[in-house]
């Protein structure tokens, strides 16, 4: 390990280059180690401060500090605001003329750069590799390591490759940093970076400025508008929807209503994505509607609300996209609203996805987590920190907290609903939720009389709950796995586990949805 040459100190660099005045949480730990020449995987938060863990050891080691990021579209950003602050930085990556790698290739090779942000595949390019050869390097920092996951939601395959950097430069010291791992993908990060000896600073992933809340989903529009208005008028926050169509239907929505309001999804062009983008950092009241092609590396402080108007695909998502709100630590809110529509298209798309069975399997699991999270009665928060290995009690600042749900023996209604799907499929029939509930609740629809179906015994069993009860329930039984979708038009099935319920008498616990919450004060829009 070579010791730094540089005069000044970690802290010193901290104040007279950043302005602050103490380190936060782990930070002091992390930069001694790397100053140290120690190789180093970093998890935390997003938020909580991980550009200083390498961006201070670069300024005390000596030569340059190559950071990896996949963020290109950021790089031009964040190089101003370090230049902005006196640190000598630069970039290279596919967006810039042949003068402006120039420019910064001879500053690299000059001595002149502290920090050299690289999109992942420069380094696919011999060419960049011989002008690393040709520089001092400080350090080696990968952003975002959790893209060398080929089972997470970022796959890059270009950081596949990183593990390179070792073999070329072995005592280059390496840190490896995301705000994303369970500790399966911690694992997978450290074998595939080749960062085996590496000290893990795991951060705590809690943020306790967040409420979160997963309430059923009914009217998603006017639920949104309820959030909006009754709590969140005037507040910057973010909208997320599955697609692009969704995403510019509720932006024009949200805008008719009179709240600003822009969309932002991978079908705009650049043009658009960048203004838009700039305008919702800029402006004080700025609603974002986007799919989750928006936020990555998005630094806006004051985010008082993320709301999901579709189920994220894995808990890491959600994690992730809701981490956007609050990252100034003052409350905040993650809404989720959640319905049966959400389970039977992911299980659709799973179905549908490209890969072979593995594949499908994890996706599977990371969906039936996700589930698991929206279906639960205990703390939300202490349910989301356990899925990242955090081990606490329940936080009062989250939906099931503060009003407790409840659970009730769901046996007998999953009888009768799993009784229906498995008479129709004697019959060599199959449907959806809407038809099943129909059935259930013995209503006399045109189609249960093109077929026939009042003649069902399950026809009319289910007047004990209302049609929108019985949907939950349908719900569940997905999201638990006793029911499967099984083909593109939502038809549902059984599974294993529904024959345990059927032929076992295997019981069945449900939660009971919490009656919907009036807002704190009503609607300006009715
Ligand atoms: P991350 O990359 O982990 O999401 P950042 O590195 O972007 O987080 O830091 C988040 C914010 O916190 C930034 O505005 C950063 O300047 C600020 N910050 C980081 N460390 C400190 C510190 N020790 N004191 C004060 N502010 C800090
Ligand atoms: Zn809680």
């Amino acid at each position: 390990m070579s010791v730094p040459s540089r005069s000044e100190s970690p802290q010193q660099v901290l104040q007279r280059v950043f302005g602050y005045d103490a380190f936060h949480g782990e930070q002091a730990e992390i930069i001694e180690y790397v100053c140290a020449g120690g190789d180093a995987l970093v998890l935390m938060p997003t938020g909580g401060g991980k550009s200083l863990c390498y961006q201070i050891p670069a300024l005390v080691r000596p030569g340059v500090g190559v950071v990896i990021s996949p963020l290109i579209a950021l790089m031009q950003d964040q190089v101003d605001a370090l230049q902005a602050l006196g640190v000598r930085a630069g970039f290279l990556n596919s967006t810039q003329d042949f003068g402006q790698r120039r420019d910064t290739e001879q500053a690299l090779l000059a001595g002149q750069l502290d920090l050299l942000y690289l999109a992942p595949e420069r380094l696919r390019v011999p060419a960049t590799l011989e002008l690393l050869d040709r520089a001092e390097i400080a350090l080696f920092a990968i952003d975002e390591a959790h893209c060398v996951s080929q089972w997470g939601h970022d796959f890059r395959p270009d950081y596949l490759q990183l593990s390179g950097l070792h073999q070329r430069w072995p005592q280059v010291p390496r840190i490896a940093l995301t705000a994303t791992a369970t500790a399966a993908t911690r694992a997978e990060i450290a074998a595939r970076l080749d960062l085996g000896r590496a000290r893990h600073f795991v951060a705590s992933f809690d943020r306790p400025n967040i409420n979160y809340r997963i309430v059923p989903k009914d009217n998603p529009r006017k639920q949104l508008l309820e959030l909006i208005t009754g709590e969140h008028d005037g507040d910057c926050g973010i909208v997320y929807c599955l697609s692009r169509a969704s995403v510019e239907d509720t932006a024009d929505f949200l805008s008719r209503q009179g709240i600003p309001a822009l969309p932002y999804h991978a079908g705009l062009d650049s043009g658009t994505r960048a203004d838009h983008q700039s305008r919702f950092l800029r402006e004080d009241r700025m609603i974002m509607v986007a799919t989750i092609a928006f936020g990555m590396g998005i630094d806006k402080p004051d985010v008082r609300f993320v709301a999901h108007l579709d189920l994220p695909k894995s808990v890491e998502g959600y994690y992730q996209e809701t981490g956007r709100a609050g990252r100034d630590g003052l409350p905040s809110t993650a809404w989720l609203a959640y319905g049966l529509p959400d389970v039977v298209q992911q299980r659709k798309l799973i179905n549908n996805s490209e890969g072979d069975a593995a594949r499908k399997r994890q996706l599977s699991a990371h969906l039936d987590a996700m589930l698991a999270l929206c279906e639960t009665v205990q703390c939300r928060r202490s349910q989301l920190l356990a899925y990242f290995g955090e081990q606490t009690g329940p936080c009062g600042n989250c939906d099931t907290c503060l009003q407790p749900a409840e659970t009730w023996d769901g046996t007998v209604a999953a009888q009768k609903v799993l009784s229906c799907v498995y008479r129709l499929h004697q019959r060599r029939q199959h449907f959806g939720a809407g038809h099943i509930t129909d059935i259930l609740a013995g209503r006399s629809t045109p189609k249960i009389e093109q077929f026939g179906h009042q003649q069902l015994s399950v026809f009319g069993v289910g007047d004990d709950l209302d049609p929108v009860q019985w949907r939950a329930v349908i719900r569940q039984l997905l999201a638990q796995g006793y029911l499967a979708v099984e083909s593109d038009h939502g038809t549902l099935g059984l599974t294993e586990s529904s024959r345990a319920v059927l032929f076992d008498g295997a019981e069945v616990k449900l939660r009971r949805d919490p009656e919907r919450r009036r807002p704190r004060t009503a609607p300006k829009q009715a």
